[in-house]
């Protein structure tokens, strides 16, 4: 028989691995808390449509990298209906925010998800095809501050915070403006006329994008293309006043407050909903997937989708690239890739003696102690084997230590072996 495995680009994640992830959402938690944010969970699959209409049908997401079916009808009372398993989470949010009337709130919406999205690219170090992001949203009415550039400048601070926090140096933060639905359409006609002469020299992906995106050509990482770009006209020349002075607030918040970026005018991002501000984070330890997050502005996202004017700024992170990022920094406040050992071994010394190993096993832990239970069957020299690789001490159990409730205990680390009573165990644990 053929053994099954995961399928390409789904991975499982194993302990300890699994420590480090947990370690990296609780910062998460805590750090986004104290900017108020709370946690939204929004469904696996939507609507095929939401990603079509948000993302846009012309984005390498929705043309190639959905994981998209019909789904069938149970019942005559239903229709077939087009089913996407999520690629991103903020088409999602607004959903959300949409369906449930947030906006009558008056008041902003701060708004964060940690979950897997799932997208069909080539599967490479820091690209996946099942992959986790932690991301948030800021989105609210006009009249809540929503449009406002401290928005953008105070997400952008939470995220060096964040990520300092974390223990992460050496990201650079990467800043543009892609205009307004006003200004931008105008650079994209420029756009196209530049490209008119030129296309046909360029690589096939980027020749369909000069039709079909042409914004999406700056995106491109072909080298072959470089020159060609070098040339074309720049959005910073083609944004209106508000759009500039918009764009000047952020910056000068940052400056404020001592958060370094760089200004790059071909950062577009390739979701068809940015408008105004867009960036990244970058981290060159990561290699050819350099991007940590990306985010934006999406002040027109939720008329798009026949909701609200509900103007809003958010970004996704990798969580699987923070994970690479803090892996191979070996970053002294994450967990370390070995083992977690438990507190101790509870060696039950006969079969006899399980259930009240179980009970004083049950005891340490509800003492808070990590506790690892042998069993009775085990020679003592299993025992013994097997509690060095898993604990610090080892707790004999033998009918003696039973009856007199006085246990022995023996510290691996230095070899050291007492007899302490029961109700002293958990405490002689918690100092050793
Ligand atoms: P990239 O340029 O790396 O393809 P992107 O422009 O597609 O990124 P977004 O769609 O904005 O990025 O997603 C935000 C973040 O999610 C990225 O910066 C990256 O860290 C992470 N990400 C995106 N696609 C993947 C993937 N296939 N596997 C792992 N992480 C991913
Ligand atoms: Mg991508």
């Amino acid at each position: 028989m053929t053994l099954l495995k995961a399928v390409r680009g789904t991975r499982d994640l194993l302990p300890p691995e699994t420590e480090l992830w947990n370690h990296v959402e609780a910062v998460t938690r805590r750090v986004f808390a104290r900017y108020n944010f709370g946690e939204i969970r929004t469904p696996i699959f939507e609507d095929t449509s939401l990603f079509a209409r948000s993302v846009g049908e012309e984005t390498d997401i929705v043309s190639k990298e959905m994981y998209t079916w019909e789904d069938r009808a149970r019942a005559q009372s239903e229709k077939s209906q087009s089913l996407t398993l999520r690629p991103e989470n903020t088409a999602g949010v607004v959903r959300a925010y949409i369906e449930h009337n947030l906006g009558e709130t008056g008041l902003l919406q701060k708004l964060y998800y940690i979950g897997p999205q799932f997208r069909r690219e080539r599967p490479q170090k820091g690209r996946y095809r099942q992959f986790w992001q932690i991301g948030a949203e800021v989105i609210g009415p006009p009249s809540a501050g929503s449009e406002s550039p401290l928005r953008d400048a105070e997400v952008l601070e939470m995220l060096s915070s964040f990520l300092d926090e974390l223990g992460i140096t050496g990201w650079n933060l990467v800043l543009n403006s892609v205009g307004s639905s006003t200004d931008r359409p105008k650079y994209v006609a420029a756009l196209r006329q530049a490209l008119a002469p030129v296309k046909d020299r360029m690589s096939p992906d980027n020749q369909r994008r000069a039709e079909t995106n042409p914004l999406r050509v700056l995106d491109s990482k072909d080298p072959a293309d470089e020159a060609i770009i070098a040339t074309l006209p720049k959005i910073a020349d083609y944004l209106d006043e508000a759009s500039k002075a918009h764009f000047a607030a952020v910056c000068a918040a940052l400056d404020a407050c001592g958060v370094k970026y760089e200004v790059n005018p071909r950062l577009v991002r390739g979701l068809d909903y940015y408008t105004r501000t867009t960036f990244e984070f970058t981290h060159g330890g990561l290699g050819a997937q350099n991007a940590l997050l990306g985010g934006g502005r999406y002040d027109g996202l939720s008329e798009m989708l026949g909701g609200p004017k509900a103007p809003g700024i958010g970004f996704a992170m990798g969580l699987d690239r923070l994970i690479l990022t803090l892996q191979s920094a070996q970053i002294e406040s994450a967990p370390s890739a070995s083992a977690i050992l438990a507190d101790a071994f509870v060696a039950p010394l006969g079969e006899q003696l399980n259930a009240p190993a179980l009970k004083l096993a049950r005891d340490l832990r509800r003492q808070g102690l990590r506790i690892e239970l042998g069993d009775g069957g085990f020679r003592i020299k299993k025992s013994f084997e097997i509690a060095n690789k898993l604990a610090r001490n080892i707790i004999l159990l033998g009918e003696d230590e039973h009856a007199s409730g006085i246990l022995t205990v023996k510290n691996f680390a230095t070899g050291e072996q007492t007899k302490i009573p029961r109700d002293q165990l958990a405490s002689a644990l918690q100092t050793r």
